[in-house]
Order: structure tokens, then sequence, then C-alpha cells
């Protein structure tokens, strides 16, 4: 599945569901938000599905309440708390080059992120290889299965 065709199929659900009763709470969803190359030991890899759910809802639909004054170049990081439930999550950018970021996305607020996860779009980075080293998530064809997996149902 591509960027556009997640945007467009899948993410209209996530976004239904967190208007009715918010997911912060959901192992699932902590698992896909907190995607994190470095937990890999390789080089930068972001995955796409993290992102794009990521951006539409803590980027977008969490309140901003506080930010890293004066971050290194290419650096960010930003604090959101969600509107309905109050969890505080935290996103960190990181840029590489001019064509590859990642956005990790952390709750601070207790909770339990599931042990494994699923994508439908996959990741990006410089090495293919290195997308071989995430062994706690895998691809599934199933768009009901990604989205049961975030607890969305
Ligand atoms: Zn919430």
């Amino acid at each position: 599945m591509t960027p556009d065709e997640f945007a467009a199929k899948v993410l209209p659900a996530i976004e239904a569901a967190c208007q009715s009763n918010c997911l912060c709470a959901e192992p699932g969803f902590r698992k896909l938000l907190s995607f994190d190359f470095d937990d890999y030991g390789t080089g930068p890899v972001a995955l796409a599905d993290s992102e794009i759910v990521g951006d539409a809802i803590v980027l977008r639909r969490f309140k901003l309440v506080g930010k890293v004054e004066d971050p290194p170049i290419g650096f960010a990081l930003r604090r959101y708390e969600c509107p309905q439930c109050g969890a505080v999550c935290v996103a960190q950018f990181d840029e590489y080059s001019i064509s590859m970021n990642r956005t990790v996305f952390r709750f601070e607020s207790p909770g339990k992120a599931a042990e494994s996860g699923l994508y439908l779009v996959g990741f990006r980075g410089f090495k293919r290889e290195d997308f071989a080293k995430v062994t706690d998530f895998e691809r599934t064809e199933s768009q009901e299965e990604f989205l049961r997996s975030l607890g969305v149902v």
C-alpha cells in the first residue's frame, strides 16, 4: 500500500475512532507510534504508517503544551496533550538529509505498548538491509487486521 492509499483508505477510520474514544491507552496504537530505529542499531529508518498516524492524531489533534527552546539544527522535541484523556506524548523530529527525516512519538503517561506491531505501507531509509533488522513489526495486507491491532474496531 502506498502512503497516499493509506491516507485515503485507512486513516479516516483511525481518525473516526479517535473522535469518539481516543486510542492513547491502546497498546497497539502506542507500539506503532513509538517506532524508533535507534532500538535496532540501524541507520535512520522511518515507518510510514507510524508517521502518517502520528502526524494526523498527535501533531494535528493533540494540543501543543511545550517545546525545547533553541534545539540543535535538524532536531525538535515537542510535548502534546490528548484533548480527551490528557495523555502526554512527546514528538521527536530528527532530520538526516534533505530527503530523510523521522518523527518518534513517545507517550509519557502510564500505559503499555504491545510487544509487536503491524504495518501496511512500510519503511523508508538509506539502506534496505536495515529494514530486515526490525523484527517486531510485520507487514499485513489486511486493513481490518491492521486497524484491529491499533484498537480500532
Ligand atoms: Zn487520549
